[in-house]
């Protein structure tokens, strides 16, 4: 069965003081089953670790592993800083820094090369959805995001419709399994391992619908936004997966 994973996304986020939030976590994820991951802004990445107390990714990298790209961050530096894994095409900054399926792609590559697990965000605007345009998109991202060479150890796909961001409205239960079970489907037809990726849902997940988004076949775990920044919200969602 694909690995279940509970995985925070801090965004632009947080600060030393906001790391209590992580001692406050200790005790609960020590016992728990599932991954339990949080990604921070990239400058705490080092302080977070040295906690000891969940496995820490980073919110993106460049193509590269070095050379002149100002301000930006290599996959080998986040592995060096002891990150295990890296979002990757977050909705937000496909839309901040125009980042297409292309740019996810090499990013990922660079990823797998530095020796990261690849977390690829895909998921359809409103528009798409009220279109009815949904699987269309999220399969020609997947198809395009994805890189050779991607397996279950070191990928893992996150579905996070851009509408249910941030905004406390999420999709129907049965339209995060429909989009799951195509996703599962794309990627055992591409994967010799692909009935092992792990799929997480991301969008609005709180403590009050974790149980019932988690009971949905092909939901592996999910990649929390607002609620991954205190304990006492987050800790109810790693509950309700493990
Ligand atoms: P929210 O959980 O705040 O809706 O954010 C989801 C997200 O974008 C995680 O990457």
């Amino acid at each position: 069965a694909p690995r279940k994973l509970a995985a925070g996304n801090w965004k632009m986020n947080g600060d030393l003081a906001a790391l209590d939030q992580i001692d406050a976590m200790a005790e609960a994820v020590k016992g728990a089953s599932c991954d339990v991951l949080i990604c921070p802004p990239a400058l705490l990445i080092p302080a977070m670790i040295a906690k000891g107390v969940v496995a820490v990714g980073g919110q993106d990298c460049h193509a590269e592993a070095s050379g002149a790209h100002t301000g930006d961050i290599s996959g080998q530096m986040l592995r060096d800083a002891g990150a295990t894994h890296v979002i990757l095409g977050h909705s937000e900054r496909r839309a901040d820094h125009h980042e297409t399926d292309e740019t996810v792609r090499a990013k990922a590559l660079a990823a797998h090369r530095a020796g990261l697990i690849a977390i690829i965000c895909l998921g359809e605007t409103g528009d798409q959805r009220d279109g009815g345009h949904t699987l269309q998109v999220i399969a020609a991202q997947l198809a395009g995001s994805v890189p050779e060479g991607a397996t279950a150890a070191n990928t893992v796909i996150a579905y996070e419709p851009v509408w249910a961001i941030g905004t406390g409205r999420t999709p129907t239960i049965p339209q995060i399994a429909e989009v799951h079970a195509r996703l599962r489907a794309d990627l055992s037809d591409r994967l010799s391992d692909g009935a092992e990726v792990s799929l997480l849902y991301g969008g609005s997940v709180k403590g009050a619908n974790a149980a019932e988004i988690f009971a949905i076949p092909h939901v592996d775990g999910a990649l929390v936004g607002g609620a991954s920044l205190k304990a006492a919200d987050f800790l109810p969602i790693v509950a309700a997966l493990d």
